[in-house]
């Protein structure tokens, strides 16, 4: 015979659950490229800049108007979206199956982690640009704000598993956690890594720390 509990007691348990464990929602990231201002300036027009299209979750972040085709050696894919503000670096950000529509051979790395990668064209409207180097596939990750990241002891750097529960419920290893202070939660994953777990933008999921 189960004891009948209190609508005090089932709040207690609740609470003690979610205080253990860090929920956090996901952010699935299709194909985009990240551009720095020469190289903006050259494919849509010196002082065009980028255009808000739409504003993703993380502060100054958005989708722009602006797109470009992606073109190596042996493969294409056209109007990619370019993924705001301005940066420091250039950087294309694809999935493994499009690494293979490319015919490149892409590894998957930490945003900004350029060495050894390879180079591919980018074809806007007004110009294109080859780069040297920066194709990368996004290596999972959780954006952590500070604030949050002290409550869960938490420290920038350090490697997380993640529990996809579900029908195609799955567990994430490797998952790198980031900290900072203007992070707002959430995890990117590429879709390829969402279809596997049949995941979506949104869905809640459980960080193991
Ligand atoms: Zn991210």
């Amino acid at each position: 015979m189960l004891k009948e509990h209190t609508r005090e007691e089932i709040k207690e348990v609740i609470y003690q659950v979610l205080s253990e464990n860090l929920f956090v929602p996901v952010g699935v990231s299709n194909r985009h490229v990240h551009v720095d201002e020469a190289t903006c300036d050259i494919l849509f027009g010196k002082g065009h800049g980028l255009t808000v299209k739409a504003p993703v979750k993380q502060h100054g972040q958005f989708a722009a108007n602006e797109t470009v085709d992606l073109i190596s050696e042996n493969g294409k894919i056209e109007r990619v979206r370019i993924l705001g503000p301005i940066r420091s670096k250039n950087q294309v950000e694809v999935s493994l199956a499009d690494a293979r529509q490319l015919r490149l051979d892409v590894p998957i790395r930490d945003s900004g982690d350029h060495v050894q990668t390879p180079g591919i064209t980018l074809v806007g409207a007004e110009g294109s640009v080859h780069m040297e180097d920066g194709v990368i596939v996004a290596a999972r990750h959780i954006h952590v704000p500070s604030d949050l990241a002290k409550k869960y002891h938490i420290v920038d750097g350090q490697m997380a598993k993640v529990d996809i529960g579900g029908q195609r419920g799955l567990l994430y290893d490797h998952v790198l956690l980031r900290v900072r202070e203007d992070y707002v939660l959430e995890m990117h994953i590429d879709v390829e890594e969402a279809n596997a777990a049949g995941i979506k933008n949104g869905d809640y999921v459980r960080v193991i720390l």
